[in-house]
């Protein structure tokens, strides 16, 4: 039986959905009940970050399940606290909601967020709640923190650093081609089944991505503090571009060094597409890219999980990537841009 919201109104809706929230983190200091949130962070720089999705334009309901994007929603904004360096603390949640939702619709999608913040230890301490004319809003605003002077930004990257990357690359963009196929496919076929068999890494990947949380620590752990790191949020290539034009160098990386899982090359293999392309623009890898000095390469080498794709110039040189061959084509940005 599906619930109208209606039913219970915008402040029965809150408590239903947050009840029984517990803060966890000591910054927590006040959460969901008043009129603003109080967070006490004492001695360290806050970091603050805020994404915005929007139904039709960042998530498809015919094949997203409604728990998975309340999981992902919390995700990519945990991604960009580490990408600081940081450790994320608290989300605000804030959501328009259409009437074709009900109650279980979104207690299906709090799931997700609770399950998020339950596994990357962050509290939900508040939000907002309106209708909306046509679709789902949401709108997720992370605060987290970093020990002072620990922050890495974009523009640290120095001539002769070590480009690195965690994880592999382009699956999450091949996941969402073969939901796209099997959503074509479905058109007007009330029994279809979708067919995921042996790809089930790429559609994880898409609908279930994780924030590189374990590369942080590891990072810390061995030593390391990178000179300059972002998230893969729109494809390596526009990541890369971003890191040197703030950073004011060039770089040079290897395509055979691209890493790239087995599962996304057939798919590449499947639907005719140059996988390099694919791994290097495809964009929601959500992996960590980063550079380090080059004295610490042996430090780096011997870290799990990460690996040594290239390495930063001089400006003058360019951004390019050195081909199997030998060849350098100069890197282009053709990320995942919503608004293109
Ligand atoms: P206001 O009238 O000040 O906007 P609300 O009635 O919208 O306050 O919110 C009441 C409390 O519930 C606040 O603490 C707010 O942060 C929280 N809240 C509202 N919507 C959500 C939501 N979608 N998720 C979590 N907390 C929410
Ligand atoms: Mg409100």
């Amino acid at each position: 039986m599906e619930t109208e919201i209606s039913k219970l109104g915008e402040f029965g809706l809150i408590d239903h959905l947050t009840k029984g929230i517990e803060l966890k983190n000591p910054s927590s200091h006040r959460g969901i009940g008043d009129d603003a949130a109080v967070l006490k962070y004492p001695d360290t720089d806050v970091l603050v970050t805020t994404d915005l999705l929007l139904e039709g334009v960042h998530f498809d309901l015919t094949y997203v399940p409604l728990k998975h994007l309340g999981y992902k929603s919390a995700v990519v904004n945990f991604s960009d606290i580490y990408a600081m360096n940081g450790t994320p603390r608290q989300i605000v949640v804030s959501l328009g909601i259409s009437s074709r939702f009900t109650v279980e619709h979104m207690e299906a999608f709090y799931d997700g967020l609770r399950l998020a913040c339950e596994i990357y230890g962050v509290d939900l301490v508040g939000g907002d709640t309106s209708a909306s004319r046509q679709g789902l809003v949401i709108s997720i605003t992370c605060i987290g923190d970093v020990e002072k002077d620990k922050a890495v930004f974009r523009n640290g990257a120095k001539d002769t650093d070590l480009i690195c990357v965690s994880g592999d690359l382009g699956a999450a963009y091949m996941g969402l081609q073969l939901l796209e196929r099997e959503k074509a496919a479905s058109a007007g076929k009330p029994d279809f089944e979708p067919d995921f068999a042996g790809k089930e890494y790429l559609v994880e990947r898409q609908l279930k991505p994780e924030a590189r949380k374990d590369i942080i620590a590891e990072l810390a752990k061995a030593g390391i503090k990178p000179t300059s790191m972002m998230d893969v949020s729109d494809g390596l290539s526009s990541e890369l571009l971003h890191i040197c034009k703030e950073s004011d160098c060039g770089c040079r990386v290897y395509e055979d060094r691209t890493p790239i899982d087995y599962q996304t090359a057939v798919m590449a293999e499947e639907l005719n597409m140059n996988l390099v392309t694919a791994a290097m623009n495809g964009g929601e890898d959500y992996e960590l890219l980063f550079t380090v000095p080059l004295t610490d390469h042996e430090k780096v080498e011997k870290l799990p999980g990460i690996k040594v794709i290239g390495y930063i110039t001089k400006p003058d040189l360019g951004c390019a990537m050195v081909t199997r061959d030998g060849q350098e084509m100069p890197l282009r940005a053709q990320g995942w841009n919503s608004l293109a």
